[in-house]
């Protein structure tokens, strides 16, 4: 039957897409939140989650993420991608190593891989360890190929979630010009989708984790390297060119130590990963690693109190200003160093409380990522899953 543009059944397959979507975008989402998200009624919503309940695109949740049983579920309950329709795959391309996730359509991780290597001046090899752990992934857990929709990949370098090839870069030089999703794609036969790993954080936290409900937060990643992604006016921003949020490379030391991106005093090279567990080179020896600081913050050692204490108030700094800006409802600290936990979230609350103004720096809620360094990953298993609409309607 063909349909009329403008007429109901067009209306009624606009605005199915509209909720499948959202569900896509908001990973587990009530007939409420789906109402007030798309400005369709209720009726119309509960109508059209009770066809795709049918057809089986959409599933009841429970709170902690497992399906309700059939025929139990409550008007609140929230509505997750049906994980049987299919899988994605997520991936972070550290500078030290590469994580592998892939999932089932609702988020729900299905089989991990992870190994370290020299990201940064290995293209090709990491390119090649990726398109291999994928397709073992799929085929260890005897999953049908065919129903993998798509891959996304976080990278740590400036990209426009969508886009292909990275600019010119002076944070990863030998990936400048490589075409990912292209060189990918060839190898795992399925689309490829590539965005930054601070803005995917920030996608995977709002979308699974720590972020859930806030539609303007600020998550910022603390790890070998630093960044931060936005959500503003519950849409991920990512700049004119995919730079937005480069909070690491913000220069908050006169004349500190020269930075990866060739400035010098960089928030980096302070509470990056390397920058903070170096601090503890000479009482802890050179190989001390954040675990190690996590254990002394334990036995309540007060050098580590101090360290990340300070490493909190340096990030609440830089902060400062982008906070003044945009005034997020809540800001997510995640990343490895995040695992010191008390301390550095302390140290940002207390830098912004007392450097932006009230109203400002009484609403903004600082708290710690859900996800831990699995975050990226799932960010871009959130981005490959939001280009399956297609897919999931026409089956
Ligand atoms: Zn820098």
């Amino acid at each position: 039957m063909s349909e009329a543009p403008g007429s109901l059944t067009s209306l009624r397959s606009r605005n199915r897409l509209l909720v499948v979507e959202t569900v896509q975008r908001r990973g587990r989402i009530s007939r409420v939140g789906i109402a007030r998200a798309t400005g369709l009624s209720r009726t119309t919503v509960s109508s059209l989650v009770a066809d795709l309940l049918a057809e089986g695109v959409l599933t009841e949740a429970d709170g902690t993420g497992r399906r309700a049983s059939p025929g139990g579920g409550r008007p609140a309950t929230p509505l997750t991608l049906n994980p049987e329709g299919g899988g994605v795959l997520g991936v972070h391309l550290r500078h030290a190593g590469i994580r592998v996730l892939f999932a089932d359509l609702s988020g729900g991780v299905l089989g991990e891989r992870y190994h370290e290597i020299d990201v940064d001046h290995r293209p090709d090899d990491a390119l090649a360890y990726v398109a291999d752990a994928a397709l073992d992934l799929v085929a260890a857990g005897g999953h049908d190929a065919g129903r993998v929709f798509g891959m996304g990949v976080a990278v740590s370098a400036p990209i426009r979630s969508r886009s292909h090839t990275l600019r010119t870069s002076s944070v990863l030089a030998d990936w400048t010009g490589v075409d990912i999703a292209a060189r990918l794609e060839a190898r795992v036969g399925m689309p490829v989708h590539v965005g930054n790993d601070a803005n995917l954080g920030a996608l995977a936290e709002w979308t699974f984790g720590a972020g859930q409900g806030a539609d303007d937060l600020i998550y910022v990643m603390l790890s070998d390297g630093v960044g931060a992604g936005l959500i503003l006016g519950g849409e991920l921003y990512e700049g004119a060119t995919g730079s937005a949020g480069e909070l690491g490379h913000i220069p908050v030391v006169d004349g500190g130590y020269v930075c990866r991106c060739g400035n010098r005093g960089c928030l980096e090279t302070v509470v990056g990963l390397r920058a903070l567990t170096s601090t503890f080179a000479h009482t802890r020896g050179p190989d001390t690693t954040i675990a190690d600081v996590v254990a002394l913050l334990a036995a309540d050692d007060p050098g580590a109190q101090r360290v990340t204490a300070d490493a909190g108030r340096m990030v609440g700094r830089a902060l400062v200003g982008i906070c003044a800006m945009l005034e997020p409802r809540r800001v997510v600290i995640g990343g490895e160093v995040a695992a010191v936990g008390r301390p550095l979230l302390e140290g940002v609350r207390d830098m912004l409380a007392r450097q932006l103004p009230p109203p400002i720096g009484q609403e903004v809620t600082v708290t710690a990522g859900r996800l831990g360094d699995r975050a990226e990953a799932l960010g871009a298993i959130a981005l490959a899953t939001q280009s399956t609409s297609a897919h999931l309607l026409t089956r």
